[in-house]
């Protein structure tokens, strides 16, 4: 299965309902709108309740991946002890930004059979019982989170839940959604990373005084402000809200699967550049004009400048003077 788990409400926010109507405002906001996501009134935004919620939400995500199993098994008929020896459930998620700048699920969920990987999964392990497990087990976890000013907050996941079944490439008729989109999606994701943050930052704040120079939204500034006030604070300190305050609380992993998932996010990512040079390849091949930009996530540090002895092998490399030829295709 394929699902999004989303954040509960911390205020209204300019949106595009699906329905078509106008936003709350009254405006039909256009896609690429800056309002959409912001609080319809920032003086009434939760701005404490969604900062917390990312620094939550992936001990809420830990808690769902043991209900879930639990869930499982219970539409089984088994305890978790026996599941083991039937099935395993094995996840790939990744969190990503919601233009309100809460953090969101996307996850890949299925059911293998007892030895993981390529076992098949039992009988009785159908989409829909792995679909009705999902809800439940969404539905039922929450995570207590701290008391700020006499305020309790307990987090759970928003209401709405998109769970979609992935078909088998073998049985897609093109309308459904396969194994080889959701791949894809992940990748994108895993490559995407942290800089998909709404209006976030790249790099750690050390000072107060940064707050007041970023070039970020108000909303976006409210919220690393929120995350910066509430780190001062000595019963959140387990929370390092300063630390993460660029990425408004977050401070989970972007991508994570369980042990048993059969493929490393590293092994997408190279079967979507490896799927991109062979495609660029036969375009190339077909006479077609294209243009690929390879985008790789990794940096490896590769060094500072060159070392006498390779300055001179560069130099040594270079074209003579006027004899530059055509560019050489690697
Ligand atoms: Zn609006």
């Amino acid at each position: 299965m394929f699902a999004t788990f989303t954040a509960p409400s911390f205020g209204p926010v300019h949106n595009r309902p699906s329905s078509g109507r106008t936003c709350r405002c009254g405006i039909h906001h256009d896609q690429d709108d800056d309002a959409l996501g912001t609080p319809l009134n920032p003086d009434a935004y939760d701005y404490d309740a969604a900062v917390l919620w990312n620094a939550h939400a992936g001990a809420l995500w830990r808690r769902f991946s043991i209900a879930l199993r639990r869930e499982v098994a219970k539409r089984a008929g088994l305890s978790q002890r026996r599941l083991r020896e039937h099935a395993r459930v094995s996840f790939a998620k990744v969190a990503e930004y919601q233009k309100r700048g809460a953090v969101h699920f996307h996850a890949v969920i299925r059911i293998d059979g007892s030895t993981g990987g390529d076992s098949p999964p039992p009988p009785w392990a159908t989409a829909e019982l792995l679909t009705d497990a999902i809800r439940t087990a969404t539905a039922k976890v929450r995570v207590d989170g701290p008391a700020v000013d006499d305020r309790t907050h307990t987090f759970t996941f928003g209401r709405q839940l998109d769970v979609r079944t992935i078909r088998s490439a073998d049985f897609n008729d093109g309308q459904e959604l396969t194994e080889r989109a959701v791949a894809a999606y992940i990748a994108k994701y895993a490559t995407k990373g942290a800089e998909t943050a709404t209006g976030a930052l790249d790099r750690p704040l050390k000072f107060a005084a940064e707050l007041a120079q970023l070039d970020i939204s108000d909303h976006a500034h409210r919220l690393v402000r929120t995350a910066w006030t509430l780190g001062a604070r000595k019963s959140l300190e387990h929370l390092r809200l300063r630390a993460w305050a660029h990425m408004l609380g977050f401070r989970g992993h972007f991508s994570t699967k369980s042990r048993r998932y059969s493929t490393t996010l590293g092994a997408l990512r190279n079967a979507r550049a490896e799927w991109r040079r062979v495609e660029a390849a036969a375009a190339t091949a077909n006479g077609r004009e294209t243009e690929t930009t390879y985008v790789l996530a990794h940096w490896v540090f590769a060094g500072t400048g060159l070392s006498s002895a390779e300055a001179w092998l560069a130099a040594s490399l270079e074209p003579a003077p006027g004899t530059e030829g055509e560019p050489t295709r690697a």
